[in-house]
């Protein structure tokens, strides 16, 4: 898998240039104004996995990231509710179990008592996130972090009001605890029914949000749309799909996001 990583980050290095979160920023205050081909490379979820293995083979290549961070699961102080169901069924062998959905979350908590699975024991064994330190380190080695929400909801279950809620009090978190001069997010899931109203209440207080929507326009100019590559898919092959589909799209005009 990190062979993998090493290849993906050959092949992004050699047909594009990679840049900073302060270099996006202000290429995108300027209208995105650039004849050059580049690339900024970001990871969601804030895993510890991400100061283990990812950060040391970036530093290596002069790489910038962002990584985008879950404040509830900072110092491993809560489990996301999707990790907790496919702990649970893996012991109960009830894969029903992984269709549960954000507004029964609490269930989840119940029938781990029952099953007598411990959460803040795996927690504290396990160490699946990033504590604060880790965080404040790879400040420190240049990497820029951003909010990823603060428990991970899908947001088009939401009401706006508690999509205000997860962004603005997890955007405010990071800029407090880790002083940050720039604000950035990242949908959870993804930002598929997300409308206008709630950008515009969070226009004045971010940089640039990001979702994962592939090589799609977006007609919020600040929401920056990425391509994932959580796949077994090579990056080199990932990339060219995405620009064969929206070359596509464009033909047949469907390759910007509209938003009610
Ligand atoms: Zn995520």
């Amino acid at each position: 898998m990190i062979v993998d990583f090493e290849k993906d980050l050959d092949y992004l290095t050699k047909n594009f240039k990679p840049i900073s979160l302060a270099e996006l920023i202000a290429l995108k205050k300027n209208g995105f104004k650039t004849s050059e081909n580049y690339f900024h490379i970001t990871f969601d979820d804030g895993l510890s996995e991400l100061y283990n293995v990812v950060a040391p083979i970036l530093l290596k290549r002069k790489i910038p990231a962002t990584f985008f961070i879950n404040t509830d699961f900072i110092d491993n102080n809560d489990l996301f509710y999707r990790f907790k169901a496919s702990i649970l069924a893996e012991k109960v062998a009830a894969h029903g179990m992984l269709d549960i959905d954000y507004n029964q979350k609490q269930d989840l908590d119940e029938l781990a008592e029952i099953v007598k699975i411990d959460f803040k024991q795996y927690l504290e064994t396990e160490k699946p996130y990033l504590t604060s330190s880790q965080i404040k380190e790879l400040i420190l080695q240049g990497f820029t972090i951003g909010a990823h929400s603060k428990n991970h909801p899908l947001y088009n279950m939401l009401s706006e009001e508690d999509q205000l809620k997860q962004t603005l009090e997890s955007l405010d978190f990071l800029k407090n605890e880790f002083q940050l001069e720039y604000s950035v997010f990242s949908f959870p899931f993804t930002d598929d029914g997300v409308g206008k109203e709630f950008f515009k209440k969070i226009e004045s207080k971010v940089d640039i949000t990001f979702g994962s929507a592939g090589i799609k326009k977006d007609s919020i100019s600040f929401n920056l749309q990425r391509i994932p590559m959580e796949t077994n898919l090579s990056a080199e092959k990932i990339i060219k799909t995405q620009y064969f589909y929206c070359l596509l799209k464009k033909i047949f005009k469907k390759n910007i996001i509209t938003r009610l």
